[in-house]
């Protein structure tokens, strides 16, 4: 960052902990980008006019301003103190205790993270690994024990981070699932799983596979409509990829 341009950053009262410049012989134009990983990166062009990207960036000041703002927020989020986990019907308080390297401690329905001061996403892994155990020690044998019941088989299940897919199963018997489930009512989780557990008789959504769905869950239209409307805000920021 040039003198010149951090004078300006730190004139408007900006973060410059929250922003890096980036000089790039690819970019054609400056970029402004936001993430909660990186913060606020300005990609320069290799050979652009250092008085142009002062001018611009001065234009971009609110701009930058109000994305600081949001990361802060975002950032603040990856240290939540509760987390209610629906599908099971779980609550659990969250604490952090600052010191690196410092395993993560579960009592009764509290858990004890470490806290990096140098490393904000510090406690955010853990938490994540935390989630994705307790995905697969709750999905895997719920999954399970509903298709032994049907009396269908499976090959594998995984246990998956993903955004727009609740589930999925493949031609070779194996199933996908969403961590994310555990965020939702228990009657929408089955919903999931049947769905999935139907595609082992009928591997696509044709008229057989719904009356098989229906013969199984026959509210399943209900439950169709009430998982579609399940806004991706219910998912907290700490459980997204980061
Ligand atoms: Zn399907």
């Amino acid at each position: 960052m040039t003198p010149k341009l951090e004078n300006l950053l730190a004139e408007n009262k900006l973060d410059l902990n929250l922003i890096t410049v980036r000089i790039s012989s690819r970019a054609k134009r400056l970029i402004y980008k936001t993430s909660v990983r990186k913060g606020i990166e300005i990609v320069i062009p290799k050979n652009a006019n250092s008085e142009r990207v002062l001018e611009i960036t001065q234009n971009k000041i609110p701009w930058i301003s109000n994305a600081q703002k949001q990361i802060n927020d975002q950032r603040h989020q990856l240290t939540p103190k509760h987390i209610e986990l629906k599908g099971l019907g779980e609550k659990w308080s969250v604490n952090y205790s600052i010191g690196a390297k410092r395993r993560i401690v579960i009592d009764g329905n509290s858990l004890t993270l470490g806290f990096d001061q140098e490393d904000i996403f510090y406690s955010v892994i853990q938490l994540q690994n935390w989630f994705n155990d307790k995905a697969k020690e709750s999905l895997i044998p719920w999954i399970t024990s509903l298709a032994e019941k049907r009396k269908l088989k499976f090959n594998k299940v995984f246990i998956k981070n993903q955004v727009s897919l609740w589930g999925s199963c493949s031609e070779k018997r194996n199933i996908n699932l969403n961590r994310n489930l555990l965020f939702i009512s228990p009657d929408l989780v089955e919903y999931v799983l049947h769905h999935e557990l139907t595609h082992l008789e009928h591997m696509n959504h044709s008229k057989q596979f719904w009356t098989a769905f229906s013969n199984v869950l026959p509210e399943y239209q209900e439950l169709r409509s009430k998982i579609r409307s399940v806004d991706t805000e219910e998912i907290p920021l700490w459980a997204e990829r980061i």
